[in-house]
């Protein structure tokens, strides 16, 4: 839209979810996104582990129902990114028990809410028809869980490859600590610098100190938190692994294990990278190499030849700010403000692409 002076969005945090939005929104604002780390990317920001750099987790796109195709293509043109098949499927405890077949596998999430494995029957029963039917319709759900290809290295490089090329503004280093409403104009204050927008867009896991207008003040530090524990190991096998993710029930020691080696730039390096994350019970445990072998081998996914050469015991703290404060901070924004509230990427992207509008 040239000749016609944009309005400033101002874009608080970088997450996947962000720069998607900034993507869609930047021929209607003239935009700059503020990050406080050194790098963008938010909760998908790849690690360095082992001396390689690696995703902190398996990082799949997954539905069970809906089509994801808008997704792919719309990354595909417009920064390059391919996705893959996670291969082979991931698996549970529960898929196991039953039928080992992929319709079971997504089911374990809401099965091990219940007790009762008559109850999980039906359930699963019941999501598997629920599957097929979907599989009718939607051509493109048999694939219901992808991974990028490169992992999330490859996705932050092409976003921002794509921010440069499109003109839009990034700042990193840079945290917000302050949101100001004064006469209608909205006021972003880090410890450097004020910037004045006319919108900002930003996340429910701001970290924000203060919000206030004329006849307000809310101090944001009330926070809803969650910790999620993850322990890497580095295994040597000479088989081949069966699994590429793997659920347990919630009375396990382990929730999740995956093998995300094949989102590890890998050089010349031979070993298998496992990522565990840890059950909430047993997140305070003494985590060492021979506590997490022996649990490895109690649970029989791994080929029996297998060996740890080096665990990392690692913590993700999630925290959100609370819900009524962001409300109040809504009530009081006028429509300036606009927060995105996720818990999952892939439904995060596709509300984005559905809906082209702040
Ligand atoms: C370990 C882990 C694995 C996950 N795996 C998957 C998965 O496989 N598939 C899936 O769909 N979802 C997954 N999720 C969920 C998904 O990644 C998150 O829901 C999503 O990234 C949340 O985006 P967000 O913008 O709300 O928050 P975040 O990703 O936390 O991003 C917030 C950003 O804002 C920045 N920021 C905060 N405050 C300020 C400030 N004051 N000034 C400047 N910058 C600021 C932060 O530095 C950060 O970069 C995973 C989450 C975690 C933690």
């Amino acid at each position: 839209m040239k000749g016609i002076k944009r309005k400033k969005l101002f874009i608080i945090g970088s997450s996947p979810c962000l720069l998607m939005k900034a993507l869609i929104l930047k021929d209607r604002y003239d935009i700059t996104i503020i990050e406080k780390n050194s790098d963008i990317g938010g909760a998908w920001l790849y690690t360095e582990k082992f001396g390689m750099i690696m995703d902190n987790g398996p990082h799949l796109l997954y539905t069970l129902r809906r089509d994801l195709s808008a997704i792919y293509s719309f990354l595909n043109k417009e920064i390059g990114v391919k996705f893959q098949v996670h291969s082979p499927q991931p698996t549970s405890e529960e898929s196991i028990f039953f039928f080992n077949t992929p319709e079971f596998n997504y089911t374990h999430f809401v099965a091990a809410k219940t007790e009762k494995r008559y109850t999980r029957f039906v359930i699963q029963l019941f999501q598997t028809l629920k599957n097929k039917f979907s599989d009718l319709i939607f051509k493109n759900s048999k694939y219901k869980y992808l991974y990028i290809e490169g992992g999330t290295y490859q996705l932050l490089k092409k976003f921002k490859e794509k921010l440069k090329q499109e003109g839009i503004k990034l700042i990193l280093k840079e945290s917000i600590n302050n949101i100001e409403i004064i006469e209608g104009a909205i006021f972003l204050k880090s410890k450097k610098n004020i910037y004045k927008a006319d919108k900002i867009l930003t996340t429910s896991r701001l970290d924000l100190k203060l919000f206030s207008t004329k006849s307000l003040l809310i101090k944001t530090h009330k926070k809803e938190e969650t910790i999620l524990m993850v322990v890497y190991a580095k295994i040597k096998t000479q088989e081949k692994l069966k699994f590429s993710y793997h659920t347990f029930s919630k009375n396990d020691a382990f929730y999740l294990i995956s093998d995300i080696t094949n989102t590890t730039q890998q050089g010349s390096f031979d070993s298998k990278i496992i990522s565990i994350a840890m059950n909430k019970n047993h997140q305070n445990t003494n985590i060492t190499k021979s506590s997490i072998e022996k649990q490895l081998r109690d649970k029989r996914i791994l080929p029996n030849d297998f060996v740890i050469e080096d665990v990392i015991v690692d913590s993700f703290i999630d925290k959100k700010i609370d819900s009524k404060i962001i409300k109040a901070i809504l009530e009081n924004s006028k429509g300036k403000i606009t927060f995105i509230n996720h818990d999952n990427l892939t439904r995060c992207w596709l509300s984005s692409i559905q809906n082209r509008y702040l």
